[in-house]
């Protein structure tokens, strides 16, 4: 077995939620304190097997098997040591550590980068208060920043000449150039940062990793980051996360705003517990990393088309980290501001205001096909329907997972198959699944009598039949009215077990054992067709 520094595993296990990692091949629903599942490494039917999430391990009480991430994929996998781990890397987004065993040139290599990245801040700060940092000093207090916060988030100047290149002419240059501090040029060395309002990002230990520099010249782009080194790898970075740790727990919640000012503005007014992704996009590493430190997030992004894609996009990253205890809401800052210049405008209270208005996320996600789909057609609603289950599919706990996909069911039958003629400008389109003429009766019922339309809403939805059309002339009484929609979900019901039975029977004829199932099946089907018969001859 290779040799494994212990810091690497932890990190693993801190960074990954062992409900995630058992919950990719093991449906598990929370009971308690803890997560249950059917065992993966014995045969049984009622779950007996338990994963402990803040614990960090799973425990079998069927056949004893117990262990934490590494041993679940070692053994659920039937891979070795070095397999689990690199999988699990993958998974939470970490590079796999070159480890033949650990150098200590290694260590003292990242000491280094930590030594430049501390001391290029040093420097900074100081010429953010001398005469060349004039105009970011102005900039960054025009923005509000107090000489506190400027301390707090030890905010500098990189100026226009090659400042750290020169005064890091002791240290090694591939060193200062894996910073990503300086880079070669043909002219010797150069600093990758000049003439910027310096913000540094430190780790979650509160080292600098990295910087993020902001133009002053009115220059395109706004922010430039180091790039990815050794030290920093921006999708799995959130800026403030170093402040806010200690908030998040206090708070029971994580606030994830657009832009790092504004992360900071928020900390020191109010929202402590806030956070920025760096540059615009966030990553299930992101999630991922705000999950394990509190599974209640309020995502607060501009009210503006690019806020609500970004939105759009948190939510579908959001979806297999979900809970049942999970708080996920969405907040808009609208009028063209950013929580910046709310803050500036109307002070904690305004910015209060704006997160107790969130919305939850199965309203949020709600809303998304709503908007983003023509529900007054059947094809946009098929659309729209697609998009949600795309969305709750991605939920892992099957429990959670249930309960969303019978929450928008109702609220599809609910809101979108109205029965009550409304407007007539309704575009009509070809359905397919029922044919014309069944089509017809069906609407002809629906509009003759509503009694029927209410007791069978249910089925009647799934007919993805167009209610608002004109019915048409028909004769049929209400009994046999109810007898032919009975029948209709008799028909259906018949075709979904037929279909079953067909895939049993490919899996039967695969070797596998399902005999029972289709037993069980065929009983089903014959039900189902002596109430067919029952109803015929009445
Ligand atoms: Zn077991």
């Amino acid at each position: 077995m290779p040799k494994y520094d212990r810091n690497f595993t932890d990190e693993l296990r801190e960074r990954l939620s062992i409900v995630d990692v058992v919950g990719r091949r093991v449906p598990l629903v929370k009971k308690g304190q803890n997560y249950w599942g059917c065992c993966p490494f014995h045969n049984e039917k009622t779950p007996s097997f338990s994963v402990n999430e803040d614990k960090g391990f799973y425990h079998c009480f069927g056949c004893g098997e117990h262990g934490d991430i590494i041993s679940f994929v070692m053994k659920s996998e039937n891979v070795d040591f070095k397999t689990a781990i690199t999988e699990l890397a993958a998974q939470a987004g970490l590079k796999m550590p070159d480890y033949k065993p650990k150098p200590a040139a290694q260590v003292a290599r990242e000491e280094s980068y930590y030594q430049i990245m501390s001391g290029a801040c040093d420097i900074y700060q100081k010429l953010l208060f001398e005469p060349m940092g004039v105009t970011a000093l102005e900039y960054v207090r025009r923005r509000g920043f107090t000489d506190e916060m400027i301390q707090r988030y030890r905010i500098g100047y990189a100026p226009k000449n090659n400042i750290i290149a020169n005064k890091f002419v002791n240290v090694k240059q591939e060193n200062l150039m894996a910073t990503g501090m300086c880079r070669r040029g043909d002219y010797g060395m150069y600093d990758f940062f000049r003439d910027k309002l310096m913000f540094p990002i430190f780790n979650a230990r509160g080292q600098i990793v990295a910087f993020s520099g902001r133009c002053l010249d009115g220059s395109e782009p706004k922010y430039i980051n180091t790039t990815d080194t050794e030290l920093f790898h921006k999708r799995k970075t959130i800026f403030g996360f170093n402040f806010a740790r200690d908030a998040i727990h206090r708070a029971n919640r994580s606030i994830v705003v657009e832009g790092q000012i504004d992360a900071i503005q928020m900390q020191c007014h109010g929202f402590p517990e806030t956070v920025a992704p760096l540059g615009t996009a966030l990553t299930e590493d992101h999630i991922s990393m705000l999950c394990k430190a509190n599974r209640n997030i309020i995502f607060c992004f501009d009210g503006d088309a690019a806020g609500q894609k970004a939105a759009a996009r948190a939510c579908d990253i959001v979806m297999p980290f979900l809970r049942d205890t999970s708080d996920v809401r969405f907040a808009f800052v609208t009028g063209g501001k950013d929580p910046d210049e709310v803050l500036k405008s109307g002070g904690t209270t305004a910015m209060q205001k704006i997160i107790d208005a969130s919305t939850g996320l199965t309203d949020f996600l709600w809303n998304l096909a709503n908007t983003g789909f023509n529900v007054s057609t059947p094809g946009g609603r098929t659309q729209a329907e697609k998009f949600i289950k795309q969305k709750t599919d991605k939920i892992t706990d099957q429990h959670l997972r249930a309960e969303y996909e019978q929450e928008y069911n109702q609220r599809i039958f609910n809101q979108w198959h109205k029965w009550k003629r409304q407007s007539q400008n309704i575009p009509k389109i070809d359905m397919p699944g029922v044919d014309d003429i069944t089509k017809k009766t069906v609407i002809f019922i629906v509009n003759q009598y509503p009694e029927i339309a209410e007791r069978y809403g249910d089925f009647l939805a799934t007919l993805n039949i167009n209610f608002d059309d004109n019915a048409p002339d028909m004769n049929i009484d209400e009994k046999s009215a109810e007898k032919y929609i009975v029948s209709l979900k008799l028909q259906k019901y018949m075709a979904r077990l037929q279909s079953q039975k067909r895939d049993l029977t490919a899996r039967l004829l695969a070797g596998e054992n399902v005999r029972d199932e289709i037993a069980v099946l065929d009983e089903q089907i014959n039900t189902a067709m002596q109430k067919m018969d029952a109803l015929i001859s009445i």
